[in-house]
């Protein structure tokens, strides 16, 4: 009576990596549970699933995963372990959708609201809640681009996105116009839209936002602390010798503070219509102004992510946690 787990990841994204380590979390943390049968895939740029032999899987319509061979498994729940594209952007959760297969986090169309940083943002405000002040590019114009030097005047460092990435990829802290121009160019090969905010960080905090027996648990912020000459950049967050520092409970807050927070991210969960977890994370400026910066509908479980180590303070031991989700969604 054992429950068939698929666990996919990696996939056809800038996140590819981070998605296989996350994976190793929770491949390490599911051994735990004794009524759990797991089988990995990892998912190539082409959308195909391969075993860890290389050897080609495919899901299909009858729930079962086959092998080359012919040879087939059946399959009760998935674990889409992918950061970004195919998976952080829901397209992989509209299928398993169609095939009626329960899996572990966002939906579709939560996690492709919350990968896009500018439908995020209409979403937060449509919501109340305050977030990071921006402009929006959505062509590579001179017009478009006049928004963006504009926006820089006012702003003096400003942060360049890519829409639709995460893990910091098409992210590019800008002071002056060259850079602006180059980094508008690089954010738009990687998107078709690009986001021009207002540099505002004075501190960084995390909140695990997810549910557990059925409630929602919002944890006390954490902190992530960049080196000063920089940002949390992909290198800083997953590069060897990254000097980024995280704390998995911020220190020094006010009750307000604490309040205002806990509220936004309860807000954001309910109305984004998030399930299972979330990691929302804020910007807390010299004024004290707090401001919402990203909803991460999946977020990283690498031996240095905050989501797992914020569970895991808060009394939630990850194991228990999932395995709880995947008995009560089968
Ligand atoms: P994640 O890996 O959390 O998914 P991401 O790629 O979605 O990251 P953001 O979180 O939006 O990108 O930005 C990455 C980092 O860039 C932030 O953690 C922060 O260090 C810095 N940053 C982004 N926007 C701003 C801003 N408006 N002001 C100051 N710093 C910022
Ligand atoms: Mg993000
Ligand atoms: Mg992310
Ligand atoms: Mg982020």
């Amino acid at each position: 009576n054992n429950i068939q787990v698929l666990l996919i990841c990696g996939g056809g994204g800038s996140e590819h990596d981070v998605s296989l380590r996350t994976a190793d979390f929770i491949q390490r943390e599911l051994a735990g549970a004794p009524d759990i049968q797991l089988t990995r895939v990892t998912m190539n740029e082409n959308g195909q699933l391969l075993d860890s032999d290389g050897m080609l899987r495919e899901l299909r319509s009858d729930k079962l995963l086959y092998s080359a061979s012919g040879s087939a498994q059946p399959v009760d729940y998935v674990i889409p372990s992918i950061h970004g594209y195919p998976g952080e952007t829901g397209d992989l959760q509209s299928q398993l959708e169609i095939l009626g297969l329960p899996y572990y986090g966002c939906g579709s169309e939560a996690s492709k609201i919350c990968f896009n940083k500018i439908t995020t943002k209409l979403w937060l405000t449509a919501l109340g809640v305050d977030n990071t002040p921006y402009q929006f590019l959505c062509t590579n114009t001179a017009e478009e681009t006049a928004k963006a030097k504009d926006a820089l005047q006012q702003w003096g460092t400003v942060f360049v996105k890519a829409s639709n990435q995460g893990s910091s990829v098409g992210c590019y802290k800008v002071s002056d116009e060259e850079a602006l121009e180059q980094a508008l160019n690089d954010a738009f090969r990687l998107s078709p839209y690009v986001l021009v905010e207002k540099c505002l960080k004075v501190r960084e905090l995390e909140v695990a936002a997810y549910t557990y027996e059925g409630e929602l648990v919002i944890t006390a912020p954490g902190e992530v602390c960049a080196p000063a000459d920089t940002f949390y950049s992909y290198e800083e967050k997953y590069a060897e010798g990254s000097r980024a520092l995280t704390h998995v409970v911020a220190e020094g807050l006010s009750d307000g503070q604490l309040g205002w927070i806990y509220e936004a991210a309860k807000r954001a969960f309910i109305g984004l219509q998030l399930e299972d977890l979330s990691r929302i994370d804020f910007f807390l400026t010299d004024d004290g102004e707090i401001y919402l910066n990203e909803v991460n509908t999946f977020p990283g479980m690498t031996s240095i992510s905050m989501f797992p180590k914020m569970l895991q303070n808060n009394g939630h031991d990850f194991c228990t946690y999932l395995t709880a989700l995947i008995r009560a969604a089968v």
